[in-house]
């Protein structure tokens, strides 16, 4: 398959220059590591390459900050929370144009991540005044049992690059919320927007030395070092499942509280009975939200066969009228992969599933330019055995395989390891519950493609993980239970 030679549109020269004073007010330094818009290819920044003995003295300075931490009250935590909200929306338009520079999304989808993003703030500060906790009385009545929840102590919180302000957040806030101390991670690809949210987060009144980022070159040496240290008691990961898998390896070393958030391969299934509009609406938004760049991106799109004509040519129109371009102009609907490696899976994967028989309906190439753009693609016909039906896609590529019955399609889409989002499309309601409940998945969209919020336990079951994040439960994550034992007279 060859490249286009279209060319995709460039950042809009206003937006672009409000990105550079953003980031030129971050104040970084011009050694470390390199940060590249995904767009141009252009270096946008550097940032701190921190070895191996300063991540232990930045470590040590949280940990000290999270004694004192611990001790405030519920109502404090709340109302630093509540002041960190308020300054990410004001400084929403700032953190936009940063996401949008350093990852590549179009400036509508950074906006709607802020939204998304500071809204787990928001929910931790209302969560931080309710502390779980109870009273019980044992069987036999000879004694009272109280039950407290206490601060887990210093977390290390490791975050991808899709989204770089809700990952960091979705953690850093109930970590706070728990009244923990953090050393935060950011992907060395997309740190810019973890510095400005963290930055904020002080100026509202979070103690400076309590919530800490890190950056470096050598995640490896890192995590060996950092969650062999006995200092450390919690990691939380999103990531990739084989990274999960190694960060678990050294946790099981320490027996160390762990929350992973991995690699979804998430099914979307269509039933004849369902409304057309919406599940084309839907998939499209599950499988085009962020590029495809997202861990519950429709990853095998199951259709019933007396549907799938109408579908698979709706959602090939919608697909190819997506305006492809970098992300800091207007109307663009696709922006930029994160780097030149995911356009070249795009490519083998499109390849792969054409050469097993699939057929090619739109896009399958490559965006010539100096950025990472691939156009929108749909495939369908793909075979099972397809890499696109095996593998995380993790970009624009609609992969779509026809089904007869009910219990063929929830068959199918229980056919991996993976266990993160799945989707279902129908107008029965008694359906769209029995099928949600028979999915082997962490969450489910029923009649729409984007499931995510902060009141709701994000995560997922099989290899996608373990823990959640969002609601009540995302707290939980960082707090141990305690219980004193008092006897009765
Ligand atoms: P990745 O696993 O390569 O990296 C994730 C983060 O871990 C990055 O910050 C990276 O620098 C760091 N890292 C890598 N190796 C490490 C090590 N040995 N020790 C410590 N840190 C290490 O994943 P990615 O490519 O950045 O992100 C995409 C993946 O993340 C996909 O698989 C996606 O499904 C998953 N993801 C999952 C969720 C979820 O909530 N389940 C959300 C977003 C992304």
């Amino acid at each position: 398959m060859s490249s286009t030679t279209t060319t995709p549109t460039a950042h809009d020269a206003g937006s672009l220059a409000r990105a550079d004073r953003v980031v030129a007010d971050l104040g970084l330094g011009a050694d470390g590591i390199p940060v590249d818009d995904p767009a141009t290819g252009e270096r946008i920044a550097t940032v701190p390459d921190l070895d191996v003995p300063a991540t232990l003295d930045v470590l040590g300075t949280a940990d000290r900050a999270g004694t004192a931490w611990a001790r405030t009250s519920p109502r404090e935590r709340a109302d630093v929370l509540h002041a960190w909200y308020e300054l990410l929306v004001a400084y929403g338009e700032d953190l936009a144009h940063l996401i949008t520079r350093e990852m590549g999304k179009p400036l509508a989808e950074a906006r709607a991540e802020v939204a998304y993003g500071s809204d787990f703030v928001r929910w931790y500060a209302e969560e931080a005044v309710r502390p779980g906790g109870g009273y019980r009385d044992a069987p036999k009545g000879d004694a009272r049992i109280l039950t407290r929840r206490a601060p887990v102590g210093l977390a290390v919180l490791i975050t991808p690059w899709n989204f770089p302000l809700a990952m960091a957040t979705r953690k850093i806030a109930p970590a706070i919320a728990a009244g923990c101390a953090a050393l935060v991670k950011p992907a060395t690809a997309t740190p810019l927007t973890t510095y400005l949210a963290v930055d904020l987060a002080r100026r509202a009144g979070v103690p400076a030395e309590l919530v800490q980022v890190v950056t470096t070159s050598s995640s490896s040496a890192f995590s060996e070092a950092v969650l062999r240290d006995e200092r450390v008691r919690k990691v939380s990961f999103t990531g990739s499942t084989p990274v999960g898998r190694t960060l678990l390896g050294i946790a099981a070393d320490r027996v160390l509280r762990t929350s992973m958030e991995l690699g979804g391969n998430a099914p979307l299934i269509v039933f004849d009975d369902a409304d057309l509009e919406r599940a084309v609406d839907g998939a499209f938004a599950a499988k085009m939200r962020n590029g495809g760049q997202s861990c519950i991106a429709a990853n095998r799109i199951y259709v019933q066969s007396g549907i799938a004509r109408d579908f698979t040519d709706a959602l090939t129109e919608r697909l190819a009228g997506v305006a492809v371009g970098a992300g800091l102009a207007e109307g663009i609907g696709l922006g930029p992969l994160i780097d030149a490696r995911a356009v070249e899976h795009m490519t083998a994967l499109t390849a792969d599933a054409v050469e097993r028989g699939a057929r090619l309906r739109t896009g399958g190439v490559a965006v010539d330019g100096p950025g990472h753009f691939f156009a929108p693609t749909l495939i369908e016909g793909v075979p099972a055995d397809a890499d696109v039906a095996n593998e995380e896609i993790f970009g624009p590529v609609a992969a779509i395989q026809k089904f007869t019955s009910e219990q063929e399609a929830i068959e199918r889409a229980n056919a991996t390891e993976f266990g993160l989002a799945g989707y279902v499309f129908t107008e029965s309601l008694d359906r769209a519950l029995d099928v949600a409940d028979r999915l082997e998945t962490g969450l489910v969209g029923i009649n729409q493609g984007v499931p995510s919020n902060a009141a709701a336990p994000f995560g997922g079951v099989k290899q996608s993980g373990l823990g959640r994040e969002g609601g009540a439960e995302g707290v939980e994550e960082y707090e141990s239970i305690r219980f004193y034992n008092i006897a009765r007279r």
